[in-house]
């Protein structure tokens, strides 16, 4: 069962509004899974979703450090967020699958609720790890103009 919502957004800061909501939402140790094309909207997503919980630096994708770990501040339940990345975006745009030993992704997602973190997984398609923990599924799709997406956001019920 999952609690699933369609959010129609006609810009980032729509996009905005919708990440401040859900992380007044987030408990420590959720996974949220990012689905979606490459220019979606998944890092803005991840960026804004850092905002609302209190990140001071920039989160950007990772690249030689494979896992970004952010200090949180907003939320005391909430004091890092993880920002795991499954493809990096090499020259032209082209698509690589980051190193990532699968072993190492299930560590993190079983550890989060002990680290009191919240873990951000852009390119879920590639995800080869189980969650134990409460998971958001969200989904970026293009919406009816350049600056507007179509997201879906379900939540496993089960295990709220
Ligand atoms: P992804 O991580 O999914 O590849 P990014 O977040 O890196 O995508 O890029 C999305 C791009 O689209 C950014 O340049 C962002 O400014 C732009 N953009 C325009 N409108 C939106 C919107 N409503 N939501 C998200 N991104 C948007
Ligand atoms: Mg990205």
């Amino acid at each position: 069962m999952a609690l699933l919502s369609t959010h129609t957004i006609q810009n980032r800061e729509e996009l905005s509004d919708l990440a401040f909501d859900l992380a007044m939402q987030l408990q420590s140790g959720d996974i949220i899974l990012l689905s979606g094309e490459l220019g979606a909207g998944k890092t803005t997503l991840t960026q804004f979703l850092g905002k609302a919980l209190g990140v001071k630096d920039l989160i950007t994708s990772p690249t030689y450090t494979l896992i970004g770990e952010y200090q949180a501040t907003v939320n005391p339940d909430i004091t890092t967020l993880i920002h795991i990345d499954l493809y990096r975006t090499g020259e032209q745009g082209n698509l690589q699958p980051l190193p990532l030993n699968n072993d190492y992704i299930q560590e993190v997602l079983d550890g989060s609720t002990e680290q009191r973190a919240v873990v951000v997984i852009e390119w879920a398609e590639l995800l080869n790890a189980k969650q134990k923990n409460r998971t958001w599924n969200i989904a970026i799709k293009p919406g009816a103009s350049e600056d507007a997406r179509v997201i879906t956001v379900a939540l496993d019920k089960e295990k709220i």
